[in-house]
């Protein structure tokens, strides 16, 4: 019979509850509506990017184990022909997660892989202590005694950071011993559920890193094109595709991406995350699910990184081995300056008069603050690097606006 895709609202419906309503969920429930999918989208606030284009929204924090199960109950209530629970965020109470597994929900890829990258010591220990994969020396504290010994054991720079932290929050360089105190109050600050232990990982003096988008589904696992990508204060402003790289180090890249994701098993797409020095690879982090750096493959790819992530969680079919590129392109993100609910975006015009190959995706959330990512730019082009010129260029020329006030 194969797959049946039901009517969205109705007991035959294919629904989705997606955990995490940001920018890259949004594409998600675009995605899985164009394949008649029924699709909730719930966050910790009203008007998520997701949730404006979404069948139905529930607003509740995914961190309260109560509310969280609340809310996967009443949807498993809901007469469907298949519910499937994607998390596309990292702050979710996953212990409820693997309660609900194991009663028979399904949860992408899996709850344990959830579990696993939420926090940066569950992934590193798998992907380092079980797997046997090369990463950057590191050592776990819990407090700045502890950091202090393990600068002095991993020797300067080395880079702090939260363990639950994500998009460089909380993260520092290290670059004299005498730094540690200074790192260890700054990740105090900075992680997701406040003070907290920390990884100290070795500096990797890399010539480049790349996001090698990984998918696993029914008939096996495919690779995207390396993506490189530029970060500043450990947060992606630009990426680009195909990153260029040797037949060794991308062989080595592939190996690591389908150990890692076998590790964490199911189905969907995975963003690995690898440092590479000359034909040496580093393992460094993964998302199990699309990735920021991968919103340049809206332009680059026939089928985005959530078009394979829909197609690989419904159990459709998805190019095998290496997934084909349309062209070479670019992305570059836009940010807000200041601070102001109902922002106003100038500039979109000027932006788009750059030619047919350049786009820009507006999130919509509804209040900017400064540096929080409020779109992407996106262009493509037979020249990597004119495409990525022409991708800052045109982020450069939209501008996130504090609304006017009341008149
Ligand atoms: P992360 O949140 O771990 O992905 O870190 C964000 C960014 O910080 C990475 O993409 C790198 O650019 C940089 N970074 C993180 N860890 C290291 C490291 N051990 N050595 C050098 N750079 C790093």
């Amino acid at each position: 019979m194969g797959i049946v895709i039901g009517t969205p609202g109705t007991s035959s419906a294919v629904r989705l509850v997606l955990l995490g309503s940001g920018e890259l969920g949004r594409e998600v429930v675009l995605e899985a509506k164009r394949l008649g999918c029924e699709v909730v989208a719930v966050d910790r606030y009203a008007g998520a990017p997701a949730m404006q284009v979404a069948d139905r929204a529930v607003v509740v924090d995914m961190t309260d184990p109560a509310a969280l199960r609340a809310v996967l109950n009443a949807e498993r209530e809901r007469p469907c022909a298949r519910l499937l629970v994607v998390p596309e965020i990292e702050a979710i109470a996953t212990p409820v997660l693997e309660e609900l597994e194991a009663e028979g929900l399904h949860v992408i890829p899996t709850a344990r892989a959830a579990r696993l990258t939420m926090d940066r010591e569950g992934i590193r220990r798998l992907a380092a202590e079980e797997l046997g994969l090369p990463t950057s020396p590191y050592r776990f504290c819990d407090h700045l005694g502890e950091l202090e010994a393990a600068v002095a054991e991993l020797g300067v720079p080395c880079v702090v950071k939260p363990v639950m932290s994500s998009s460089g929050k909380g993260q520092s360089v290290v670059r004299a011993p005498a730094d540690a105190r200074i790192a260890w109050k700054y990740a105090q600050t900075g992680g997701r559920t406040g003070a907290g232990r920390v990884i100290a990982e070795g500096f990797v003096d890399f010539d480049y890193e790349i996001t090698l988008l990984t998918v696993r589904h029914a008939g096996g696992t495919s690779f995207c094109a390396p993506i490189g990508h530029v970060q500043v204060d450990g947060d992606y402003r630009e990426s680009w595709q195909p990153q260029p790289m040797s037949q060794v180090a991308r062989e080595r890249s592939e190996a690591i991406a389908a150990a890692v994701t076998e590790g964490l098993g199911g189905t969907g797409l995975f963003g690995v995350e690898l440092f590479i020095r000359g034909d040496e690879v580093l393992f460094s982090e993964v998302s199990p699910r699309p990735h920021d750096t991968g919103m340049v493959t809206m332009a680059t790819q026939t089928l985005s990184e959530f078009a394979l992530h829909v197609r690989a969680i419904l159990g459709l079919p998805v190019p095998a081995g290496e997934i084909p590129l349309a062209a070479p392109g670019a992305s570059a993100v836009i940010l807000a300056e200041a601070a102001g609910d109902a922002p106003l975006v100038h500039g979109v015009a000027e932006a788009l008069a750059a030619g047919p190959d350049v786009q820009v995706r507006l999130f919509g959330k509804p209040d900017a603050r400064p540096g929080r990512r409020m779109g992407v730019a996106l262009a493509a082009g037979a020249d990597l690097d004119a495409a990525r010129a022409r991708a800052r260029a045109a982020a450069a020329a939209v501008r996130v606006a504090e609304a006017d006030p009341p008149a």
